[in-house]
């Protein structure tokens, strides 16, 4: 039923790679990824916005921009995002424009540093769900190596609007 959806929303062979790998991860990360990808949150852009930056992932053609309201304490009231990109990617950035409202700089630091050893660790390693929550269903994308730098672009992207970097995110 799932694949169905997903090939709405993609090419024909980027989808038949996404429903094999899709049918490996547990049942929870399916229908959340599934969720987020159906309907993305915080998708669309953030007008005022004090911090933005673009992201490319061109392993797989994943495009983001990101859009954030970062107060004078250092707290992200608001976050938004745009673009285009694979299920994994806009599934990634719905989820953590989610959880970042509210945080602090430093709590994106932490948060930033827990999903890329979560989505880069061993294996055997299990994730901080402490730090990270609901981001932890994203845990299964290391199974699949070509994709972990598509859950990774949107937390890429914010760092660098956040440093200001000036430059587009890459994952390459
Ligand atoms: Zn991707």
């Amino acid at each position: 039923m799932f694949s169905q959806t997903i090939y709405v929303y993609l090419c024909s062979s980027v989808a038949k790679r996404e429903k094999l790998e899709m049918f490996s991860l547990g049942d929870l990360y399916k229908q959340v990824i599934i969720d987020h990808t159906k309907a993305p949150r915080n998708f669309g852009k953030l007008e005022p916005c004090s911090h933005d930056a673009e992201g490319f992932n061109p392993l797989c053609g994943d495009q983001l921009h990101v859009y954030l309201q970062i107060n004078d304490d250092n707290i992200i009231e608001d976050v938004k995002f745009e673009g285009q990109g694979c299920s994994i990617s806009t599934a990634s950035a719905s989820l953590m424009t989610e959880n970042l409202k509210g945080k602090s700089i430093d709590e994106f630091q932490h948060m930033f540093d827990a999903f890329h050893d979560m989505a880069t660790a061993d294996m055997s390693d299990e994730p901080d769900e402490e730090v990270l929550g609901k981001l932890a269903v994203l845990a299964g994308v290391k199974e699949f190596p070509s994709r972990i730098k598509c859950a990774t672009l949107c937390w890429h992207t914010v760092k660098s609007a956040i440093e200001d970097a000036g430059e587009p995110a890459r994952t390459e």
